[in-house]
């Protein structure tokens, strides 16, 4: 198959970043696509994207400086919204979902894209030095345990119609799908296990097929 337009974007304000650039290319790899990772910037990187990464790191900064950046928040919305796959780790969780807290300091006013129906609470297992792994069951990743990484990681305290629990703690929802959007409290770029990466290619794959047919592009001639 051709992977040439196989493009995954990673959204490059803050955070895990390259993590989530070399964990693209591991799944690449092991799926044997050639597909390119972009680091996304600006509005303009946004094109031509069949899924996109909204990396761990600190919400409020990548909040802050999206605004800064014009309409780039404004894009991703109009990408996600026509269907493409996009996989929010910890900080992109909170920046996807609709409204977020942190119970210290209440409703945090940070720019939120709104675009995942969960309601966050921010840092919601403690401070950096509570940070801990733990081994999950995840169905949608197959039979083996996923083992999470959480650092400052917040929990779903709500999931509104349409969203679906992939991942709990105890009783914590920790993981969820929305349709095209995956999001994790914990960090799947960090750590050896690729398999989110991997169903974030599976899924742009797809959707860059069904985009191209709608375009009646991307059908190779066939031999007589
Ligand atoms: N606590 C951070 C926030 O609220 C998220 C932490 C992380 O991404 N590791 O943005």
């Amino acid at each position: 198959m051709r992977d040439k337009d196989l493009i995954i974007g990673v959204l490059g304000i803050q955070g895990d970043i390259e993590e989530n650039v070399s964990q693209t290319e591991t799944a690449f790899h092991s799926l044997g696509k050639k597909g390119e990772v972009r680091v996304v910037r600006h509005s303009k990187d946004i094109s031509g994207l069949s899924g996109l990464i909204l990396p761990g790191g600190e919400s409020t900064v990548v909040s802050n400086l999206a605004t800064v950046n014009g309409d780039l928040f404004h894009k991703i919305a109009d990408a996600v919204s026509r269907g493409m796959p996009v996989l929010g780790t910890c900080a992109g969780m909170i920046i996807l979902s609709t409204r977020a807290y942190d119970r210290v300091i209440g409703q945090t006013k940070q720019k939120l894209l709104s675009l995942l129906n969960i309601v966050v609470e921010r840092n919601a297992f403690g401070r950096q030095k509570d940070s801990f792994e733990a081994d999950m069951e995840i169905p949608l990743m197959g039979k083996r345990p996923f083992k999470g990484i959480f650092i400052r990681a917040p929990i779903v305290s709500k999931a509104e119609a349409g969203v679906q629990v992939i991942a709990k703690i105890e009783d914590k929802v920790v993981a969820v799908k929305q349709d095209n959007i995956v999001a994790t409290a914990f960090h799947p770029e960090l750590g050896s296990d690729n398999r989110f990466h991997v169903h974030l290619i599976k899924s742009a794959s797809d959707f860059r097929d069904r985009t191209n047919i709608m375009r009646g592009v991307g059908f190779e001639p066939t031999n007589p």
